[in-house]
């Protein structure tokens, strides 16, 4: 199921800077927002207060409010490690286990959580190949190390992994950006299946992209040099 992301009054820090002040927004679910600005502008670091990754650098630290439906993120009660269950990330350059089997990158999730029996897990990593469009490339060498399918299968073999665990947002940091054109556009077509499921945030410096995959854009840019980033406008994308 995915949820609506509400944003009120946000500033994060890394130690005593400021990377970013500010933010209030909402991102709608079954739907993709792009984030998009200058380079040291908050993009990823705002990416990462969604799914409380920000905390895990020494000294980070986040002011403010972030609510997944009426769950508020940041409560005291509520455990870090259950919120990046929900909240899924795929990284800017892939980065499957590359001497484990495709199969168990799928599955390591499902495994952390608890999964054990072997005919759950094959439904699961079937049905997550086939939702991340890898499952006709793979599924005669799921035993093949993850590391040796070429970059555009492995970041959607990343995908794959992200979405097995049945997440009900899934943040992506510039996932294009280490892939060949053919592989880009793979990708893109596969976040605008994937909208129909989750609530989508992705971080991207390319418009063209944004304007290709998103149903909003959030422009965020640099008060000036040492300052914080701020989000300066919020435009429906179509
Ligand atoms: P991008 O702009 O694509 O996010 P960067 O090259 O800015 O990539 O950052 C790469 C990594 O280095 C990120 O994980 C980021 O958090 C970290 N990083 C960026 N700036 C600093 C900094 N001033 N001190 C420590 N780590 C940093
Ligand atoms: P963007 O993704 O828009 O390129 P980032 O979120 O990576 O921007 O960075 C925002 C600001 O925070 C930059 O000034 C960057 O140097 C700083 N920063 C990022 N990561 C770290 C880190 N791990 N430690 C300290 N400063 C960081």
């Amino acid at each position: 199921m995915a949820k609506r992301i509400e944003v009120s009054d946000l500033d994060i820090y890394y130690g005593a800077f400021k990377a970013v002040e500010g933010v209030n927004m909402t991102v709608e679910p079954r739907n993709v927002t792009a984030f998009i600005g200058p380079s040291g502008c908050g993009k990823s670091t705002m990416l990462r207060t969604l799914n409380r990754m920000h905390e895990v650098i020494p000294g980070a630290r986040v002011d403010g409010k972030v609510m997944l439906d009426d769950q508020d993120l940041y409560s005291s009660d509520v455990d870090p490690v259950a919120v990046r269950r929900v909240v899924g990330m795929v990284f800017q350059r892939p980065n499957p286990f590359p001497t484990m089997s495709i199969y168990d990158n799928v599955a390591s999730g499902l495994k952390l959580n608890g999964v054990r029996q072997r005919g759950v897990l094959d439904t699961a990593v079937e049905r997550s190949l086939q939702g991340a469009n890898l499952w006709n490339e793979v599924k005669d060498r799921l035993n093949k190390p993850g590391g040796s399918l070429s970059g555009g299968q492995q970041q959607r073999l990343c995908i794959a992994r992200a979405i097995a665990v049945e997440p009900q947002v899934l943040l992506m940091d510039e996932p294009c950006s280490a892939l060949d054109p053919i592989s880009t556009l793979a990708i893109e077509d596969l976040i605008s299946e994937l909208k129909e499921q989750f609530t989508i945030v992705i971080v991207t410096h390319n418009m063209q992209q944004a304007a290709r995959v998103s149903d909003a854009t959030a422009f965020f840019n640099l008060a000036g040099q040492g300052k914080p980033g701020k989000l300066i406008e919020m435009d429906s994308t179509q």
